[in-house]
Order: C-alpha cells, then structure tokens, then sequence
C-alpha cells in the first residue's frame, strides 16, 4: 500500500532536509511489501484476527515504540495533520511515557499515545496511514529466536488447526532492511521530543 497522505514534505523541517530524499521512499516501499505479504495472509485465512480496529497490541506494548528516522519522518507528518485537540491529546501521551520511561516506572503493558479510545470500544489507530513498521508487522510476522506473538493471533491459528500452514514474514529481515535504509532504531519519545520533533 502507498500511504497516500504519508509522504512528507521535504521542506518543511531542517531535520527532513538532512534526510536524503530516497530515503522516505524506500521506507514506504518497505511498507508496501509487508502491506502485501499481510494481505497475502488474510486472504490466504479468512478467520486471521488482525484488522483495524482491533487495538489489542495497540494497549500492551511491551516498550515505548521503537522506529527509524524515515519511519519518524512519516509518522510525524500523520501526527502533525490530526485536529489541534487529538495532536495535544497524542504529544501529552508520548510526553508522559517519556517522563514514567525516565524515571525507570514505565507499566507492563504500555498503552501508545496515538490509539484513540472511546467508551467500550477497542479503540482505533489515530495514524493508520503513517504507522510504523512494527505496527504493520506485529501479528504476522515473526522472530526466529523469540515469536512473541500475539495471543489471538496464537489461539486463532490452533482452532483453525493451521499451524503448519502458516507462513510467518521474518521480522529480523524487516529490521535489517530499515537499518540499512534509514539507520538506528530509536524510541519515540526521543524522536518527538528531539530536534525533528512535532511543532
Ligand atoms: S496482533 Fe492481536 S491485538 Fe493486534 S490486531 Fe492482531 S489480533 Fe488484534
Ligand atoms: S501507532 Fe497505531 S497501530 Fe501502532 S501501536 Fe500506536 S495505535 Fe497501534
């Protein structure tokens, strides 16, 4: 998938000048190619749990999200487009996790700062379109050392008694190729809050 509205512009931060214009691109590409290897999946198992709205993984996030420069670049733009009140709104969260992360007293289960949460439902992805890469990967791909996956994911999988036909993406290649395109992961909160941070 494009993100149609995930493309930054260029000129609109000294940090986006100091990225090289390919980069963006070729992290969208990235996201293109996880967008087909899920679908792949979901046409491949109708009963797959994963689909928007369902903001399970969204409310127990075992850290602070972790992403790329480009990735930042992208997510930043969706940030800054939202209404005045749920940009304030997602800028206090990312600003209090940062404040529990310092002090050491960050809970179990992070909840991220950009799922929207109404009265009894599960919530929803402020940022659908500007998500980052383990947001798209999480609950189809998987580690070779640890799969921590997600339990819906899991138990779905065994009622359908699929588990030898499922075949997960390699999450590890995912990280290198952002990496190699677009440097270190860091947490979101440094990138909010650092010198490309939202206006
Ligand atoms: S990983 Fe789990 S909680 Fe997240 S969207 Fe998929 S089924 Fe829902
Ligand atoms: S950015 Fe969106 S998809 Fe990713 S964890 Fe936050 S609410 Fe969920």
């Amino acid at each position: 998938m494009r993100a149609r509205n995930a493309r930054p512009d260029p000129k609109r931060e000294p940090g986006a000048r100091s990225l090289e214009p390919e980069v963006v691109p070729r992290v969208l590409a990235i996201y293109e190619d996880i967008e087909r290897r899920t679908r792949a999946t979901t046409e491949a198992h109708a009963w797959w749990p994963c689909r928007r709205g369902c903001g399970g993984c969204c409310r127990r996030l075992a850290d602070v999200p972790r992403l790329t420069r480009a990735e930042w670049e992208v997510l930043r733009e969706g940030i800054a487009a939202l209404a005045p009140e749920s940009r304030a709104r997602v800028m206090k969260g990312i600003a209090e996790l940062r404040e529990l992360s310092a002090r050491g007293a960050l809970p179990r289960h992070v909840a991220c700062p950009m799922l929207e949460r109404g009265e009894g439902e599960e919530g929803y992805c402020l940022v659908y379109a500007h998500r980052p890469a383990a947001c798209r990967t999480y609950g189809f791909y998987a580690r070779r050392e640890d799969n921590l996956c997600c339990e819906l994911v899991l138990d779905a999988i065994a009622s359908h008694d699929a588990q030898h036909d499922v075949v997960w993406g390699n999450h590890e290649s995912v990280e290198h190729a952002l990496e190699r395109t677009s440097g270190p992961a860091r947490p979101l909160t440094e990138w909010a809050f650092g010198p490309d941070g939202v206006e």
